[in-house]
């Protein structure tokens, strides 16, 4: 049985990032939001676009108002008003001044902002009363932040709100980004209905389905649903065919334990799938089932395609499935995505325990529960109740799995833990 270090570098490796030519997409502007930039972006304008005013008050020249003072004012001609967004007309002399707003480009011949806070106004004429501490005071200089044909923003970022405004400055309204990862899931079992199905007795909702698309839609994926899948060799076959040929990733939950009706692993082989990992020393989650398929371009019916497929077989149990996904699939992912391998995570913080916890040794174990930041230190709360991995209903609220190594028994109340954060 692998550790659970050994089938992450097994994972990770087998995962294999978008191609930056062929897995691109241009969507516009607001449509970036959440999506990972594909190529370099390089602005054509510099920024700020001229050079303006960071104060509402004066532009002047500061060899006319240094060493003035309240007692001495410089005592400066008004020639012009310039609010943001028109341009000037008229140069600065020496003795002169422009009313300027914030944001407004600076005049010809000035050099310096003097704020309206430190001036007084007599009709046309204002007296500066507090000399600038230096030239080019409250002066935005063009290009001060970002210089033309510099690199703007790299490939691997993640669009959010800051990147939006860095593109929309730039005026760069389409964006190449990687398309979304397409990820295929079915669930297995014969006892499996949906939630909208009369329960009809020995049966059980597949939660896991649903589970699974809400994660893997807030990854930013395009989720294909492929149902319930029974318990039936030939179904399950035609259903992990077609899903390696539709997806970059495909995630069955169910059938590949040692039960006489888990039928996966043997399915993934037969289908000439390379299995990687057969089962994890992880607690809860250990028949976790990893494979590849190598893409036959010819039968692909979708020909955007083009990397081999990475397929995960997770345990049935609701807890089992979403910890390996926390663990295994969502590094997988976030690799696959285009993200740079600083972002891969998994991401653990070192946590102070509430209560104790417990595990029976030999496995790596995961509880869950829920992570607070109290006064700068992280606690973690097990959540109550019974940690077992069909317990999907004290699963609510999770937002850290603390970690025993499989050497450790018993971690007691006070004591720092390792925890996986997850959402
Ligand atoms: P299996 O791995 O197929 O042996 O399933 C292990 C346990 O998980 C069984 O109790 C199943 O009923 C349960 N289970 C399997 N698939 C699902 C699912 N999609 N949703 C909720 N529970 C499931
Ligand atoms: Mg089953």
């Amino acid at each position: 049985m692998l550790s659970v270090k050994e089938a992450e570098s097994i994972v990770l490796n087998l995962a294999q990032p978008l191609d930056s030519q062929q897995d691109v997409e241009t969507v516009d502007l607001l449509a970036a939001s959440g999506r990972i930039l594909a190529a370099p972006v390089t602005g054509s304008l510099d920024f700020p676009y001229w050079d303006n005013s960071a104060m509402d008050g004066y532009a002047v020249r500061f060899t006319d108002v240094e060493n003035c003072s309240a007692e001495k004012p410089a005592v400066l001609e008004i020639v012009e008003e310039i609010p943001a967004g028109y341009p000037p007309q008229i140069t600065v002399q020496s003795g002169q001044a422009a009313r300027i707003f914030t944001g407004a480009m600076m005049p010809d011949g000035a050099d310096t902002v003097v704020m309206q806070e430190d001036t007084r106004r007599e009709g046309d004429r204002i007296f500066i009363l507090v000399s600038p501490e230096k030239p080019q005071a409250f002066v935005r200089h063009k290009g001060a932040f970002y210089q033309a044909g510099t690199p703007l923003l790299t490939p691997g970022t993640v669009i959010n709100a800051p990147e939006i405004a860095v593109l929309a400055t730039a005026q760069c309204i389409q964006v190449p980004v990687y398309r979304r990862v397409r990820v295929a899931i079915f669930s297995t079992g014969d006892e499996l209905i949906s939630p909208e199905q009369p329960l009809a007795s020995g049966k059980l909702v597949d939660s896991n389905q649903y589970a699974l698309t809400v994660l893997l839609a807030q990854m930013g994926c395009e989720v294909i649903r492929l149902g319930i899948i029974p318990d039936n060799e030939n179904a399950l076959k035609k259903a992990i065919a077609q899903a390696v040929l539709t997806a970059d990733l495909v995630l069955s939950t169910g059938g590949v334990s040692v039960g006489d009706y888990d039928y996966i692993e043997q399915i993934l082989a037969d289908l000439q799938g390379k299995v990687h990992i057969s089962s994890v020393a992880i607690k809860p989650g250990k028949p976790l089932t990893v494979a590849t398929f190598k893409r036959d371009k010819q039968a692909s019916t979708s020909p955007i395609l083009s990397s081999d497929c990475l397929y995960f077989g997770l345990p049935g149990n609701p807890v089992s499935a979403l910890v390996c996904c926390w663990r295994f699939v969502v590094p997988a992912l976030r690799k696959i995505a285009g993200l740079g391998a600083d972002a891969w995570g998994p991401e653990f913080v070192t946590a102070r325990c509430h209560a104790e916890l417990r595990s029976h040794g030999k496995r790596e174990t995961y509880v869950w529960g829920k992570l607070h930041l109290v006064a700068g230190v992280w606690e973690f709360e097990p959540a109550s109740g019974s940690q077992n991995s069909a317990n999907l209903i004290n699963l609510a609220h999770t937002t850290g799995l603390a970690v025993l190594s499989a050497s450790e028994t018993r971690i007691s109340p006070g004591e720092f833990v390792e925890v996986l954060k997850v959402s």
